[in-house]
């Protein structure tokens, strides 16, 4: 079965299609003639999936899924969220994303120990964070939309190599010893928010292809 999924990204490509396995053709929007950027104005995570997973639908009518992911961290009141990759600016650049997050904390903390000094009690786990992934299937032109979540913390500073993103300074509560970017792909995908989104999306196309 063809489907578009709406990524640019080969390291998402090559994880979806793991997850679906054989009897799914993966395509991306630029092998379809989408050369342009997918808008992503929506307020929240789930209109971003779905607008994404609209636009596929509308230019090419193909059976279709998007995803959109935010990190939430407790502290900043569930920022980054749906503004995780322009965190610190329009260029989504990685680097000052991380370096705004890890600055933000640090003054949080510093509020806190200020507060206990004053004899007042600080919130706790002020680096408890999580990803939240969601995805929309687009299928015979009926939207149908799946969750993940991956919970853990911000580390106090950039630790690993691998992974993208946030992977350096987050760390997951399944591996509280490394951050995503010190554990292998094959771990990460394992656990990722990602991930169980679309293992969802695959139990329930599954689900579909027994009862068809
Ligand atoms: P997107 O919706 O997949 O484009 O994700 C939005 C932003 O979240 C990206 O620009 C990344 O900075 C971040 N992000 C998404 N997934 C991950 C992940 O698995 N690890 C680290 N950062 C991620």
């Amino acid at each position: 079965m063809k489907m578009v999924f709406a990524t640019g990204n080969s390291g998402k490509l090559r994880e979806a299609s793991e997850i679906l396995g054989k009897g799914f053709e993966l395509v991306t929007p630029a092998q379809e003639g989408i050369n342009e950027d997918i808008p992503e104005t929506g307020m929240t995570l789930r209109a971003n999936s779905q607008q994404k997973a609209d636009y596929i639908w509308q230019h090419c009518h193909t059976d279709c899924f998007a995803d959109d992911t935010g990190l939430e961290v407790d502290a900043l009141g569930g920022a980054p969220g749906v503004h995780t990759a322009r965190y610190a600016g329009e260029d989504k650049d990685f680097g000052k994303n991380m370096d705004k997050l890890l600055d933000e904390l640090s003054r949080k903390e510093m509020e806190a120990s200020l507060m206990k000094s004053m004899g007042i009690t600080p919130k706790k786990n002020l680096r408890k964070a999580r990803f939240k992934s969601v995805v929309t299937l687009i299928l015979g032109g009926e939207r149908h939309f799946f969750t993940g979540v991956l919970e853990g913390r911000i580390a106090r500073s950039r630790s690993g190599k691998g992974g993208f993103g946030y992977d350096p300074v987050f760390i997951a509560d399944d591996y509280p010893s490394s951050t995503l970017a010190e554990i292998t792909e094959e771990q990460k995908n394992s656990i990722s928010h990602r991930g169980k989104a679309l293992r969802a999306m695959s139990a329930f196309l599954s689900e579909m292809k027994a009862g068809a």
